[in-house]
């Protein structure tokens, strides 16, 4: 697991426990057995919620405020996209990156603005800025999503919450909807999938690949590259000595030069690999 270029975190922090609540939900692994403990109410397929929200309503926009707003690669390829800018220079804006206590791998969450509201910083006034690109996490709610983890299957699969804070009027609104037209509505399909991808790689990171180096260090801050950072990613891959070491099939190298999303596929299976050990048809070593 050598490593010949540096990257970086933009910062770490460690929270306790007691700071990670907000109205958003964040990817959380959850024990079969405690699925009913947990708040909000469970929506199954099929079930169904009443939900409305437009401009207008009184609480218009009130959600996207004092969050903690958790975004996943694919998020971050979006957004970056979306605001032309690198990943780079969007993690160095836009994110704060933080470890979570016993957990092996940091968390992204979209930077607030420092108003005495923690203003989401692309809320304006007439309504979000980014919205065709707006994170999974927007898409879904006031339905939360938690990740399933089977140990048997090495599987998981996406539940789901209804969870509206009391703020939110859309909630006495008349709307049905079920998890499934609403992830339709909200153009949430793909990015769903997108995060049941990375979940899968995220939740070996339940247990501790890093031994003494520990997550901060060069190989964690490798597979954070990998993950979250695609254009730095890209530039190692094909500026370094990588593909020396890795034998990548032609097709899907001319993929990856260009296509963010498939580099972002391609990264995951490499720090399956590169951290895990796990075969992957993406690549071998030469
Ligand atoms: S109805 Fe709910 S989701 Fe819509 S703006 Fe109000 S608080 Fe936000
Ligand atoms: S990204 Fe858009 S929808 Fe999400 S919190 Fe910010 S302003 Fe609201």
């Amino acid at each position: 697991m050598a490593s010949t270029i540096s990257c970086k975190y933009n910062i770490i922090y460690k929270l306790g426990s007691k700071k990670w609540i907000g109205f958003k939900f964040y990817m959380k692994y959850v024990d079969i057995e405690n699925l009913d403990t947990l708040p909000g109410r469970r929506l199954g397929e099929g079930d169904t919620f009443s939900f409305h929200c437009y401009p207008g309503i009184a609480c218009f926009n009130r959600c996207c405020r004092n969050l903690n707003l958790f975004l996943y690669p694919y998020d971050v390829i979006r957004l970056k996209n979306r605001l032309e800018i690198s990943s780079d220079q969007f993690l160095d804006k836009h994110a704060d990156v933080m470890l979570r206590p016993s957990n092996f791998f940091p968390e992204v969450l979209l930077r607030m603005s420092e108003d005495k509201e923690r203003t989401c910083p692309f809320l304006n006034e007439s309504g979000c800025s980014v919205y065709p690109d707006r994170p999974d996490t927007c898409r879904t709610f006031p339905v939360e999503q938690g990740v399933l983890y089977n140990a048997e299957t090495k599987k998981t699969e996406l539940v789901h919450f209804f969870r509206p804070p009391d703020f939110c009027l859309g909630q006495h609104e008349n709307k049905v909807w079920t998890t499934q037209s609403w992830s339709q509505d909200q153009e949430a399909v793909l990015y769903n999938k997108m995060t049941v991808r990375w979940s899968e790689l995220k939740s070996l990171f339940q247990t501790d690949p890093w031994g003494s180096q520990g997550p901060e260090g060069p190989e964690g801050k490798m597979a954070f590259m990998a993950t979250y950072n695609i254009d730095r990613f890209r530039d190692f891959l094909f500026n370094s000595t990588f593909l020396k070491r890795y034998k990548v099939k032609s097709a899907l190298l001319k993929k990856i030069r260009t296509d963010d999303v498939e580099l972002m596929k391609f990264g995951f299976e490499w720090v399956k690999f590169y951290v895990w050990g796990l075969k992957t048809r993406y690549l071998k070593l030469r």
